[in-house]
């Protein structure tokens, strides 16, 4: 944890008080005493350092000053989703990386199962994504959404919810079987990126086609076939404006 995150509701007159794993990690990792300055942030609001106020056992109370913006996320992922576990490894990941939005969608080489799978409840989902803003010391946190009908979520949402200047769908197939020119590929500064990741069984002929009769062009990374969180982070990586 680089930076300890607060819920709003845990902010009670400029502090908060907690006995959970950030208390923990307070109290073993960062040997934490009264009166020592931590990191710290409100989750999608401000950030900045924090003074220890008080330890009572395993409870720890800290004195917020939050004056900074977090860092602003720079792009949007559709993803056909992979394996739950694969998904639950991925989710902390796109939360450090500045995703924003992740749209999942249905796509044909989608497990049915997986919409009924338990980390799609906030519940279980949102922790990860957390683990993933403490981890870069960020707080936007991403906002998921299921769209299980591709076709029509590219028809009627895409362009409102997503009005990127740069549209890409990661296939290992792209266009002549080139490999990919990360140099050229880059986005510009101030662009932001939308990015459509296929499933595990990769995306069909059609479905490409699909994406590109809206915009996207297809990159890939290489002839190697990456798993979809090792490609998905990759991706962000290779793409990013920095
Ligand atoms: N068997 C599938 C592999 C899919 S891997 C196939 O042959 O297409 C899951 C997704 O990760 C892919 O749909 C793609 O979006 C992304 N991906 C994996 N390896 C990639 C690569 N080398 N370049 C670009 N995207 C890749």
């Amino acid at each position: 944890m680089n930076r300890i995150l607060f819920e709003h509701g845990e902010i009670i007159d400029g502090a908060a008080t907690i006995d959970d794993a950030r208390a923990e990690h307070i109290l073993r990792v960062l040997h934490g005493e009264v009166g020592q300055t931590l990191k710290t942030g409100e989750i999608d609001g401000l950030v900045g350092t924090g003074v220890i106020a008080a330890i009572d056992g395993a409870r720890v109370t800290v004195r917020l000053e939050h004056r900074c913006e977090a860092l602003a996320p720079w792009a949007d992922l559709i993803l056909a989703p992979p394996r739950p576990r694969v998904f639950k490894r991925l989710l902390p990941q796109l939360a450090a990386l500045g995703v924003r939005n992740i749209f999942l969608v249905g796509a044909r080489k989608v497990e049915k199962d997986f919409w009924g799978a338990t980390v799609l409840k906030e519940e279980n989902y949102r922790p990860l994504l957390i683990d993933g803003l403490m981890q870069a010391g960020t707080a936007a946190l991403p906002i998921l959404h299921v769209r299980r009908n591709l076709r029509k979520f590219l028809a009627e949402e895409l362009h409102a919810a997503l009005p990127s200047t740069r549209r890409v769908i990661a296939h290992p197939y792209a266009t002549g079987g080139k490999p990919a020119d990360c140099g050229n590929a880059a986005i510009a500064k101030n662009d932001t990126l939308t990015l459509a990741v296929g499933p595990e069984g990769g995306w069909t002929d059609d479905e490409v086609s699909l994406f590109e009769s809206h915009g996207f062009s297809r990159f890939s990374l290489g002839p190697r076939i990456l798993r979809t969180d090792t490609a998905t982070v990759a991706l962000l990586a290779c793409l990013s404006q920095d």
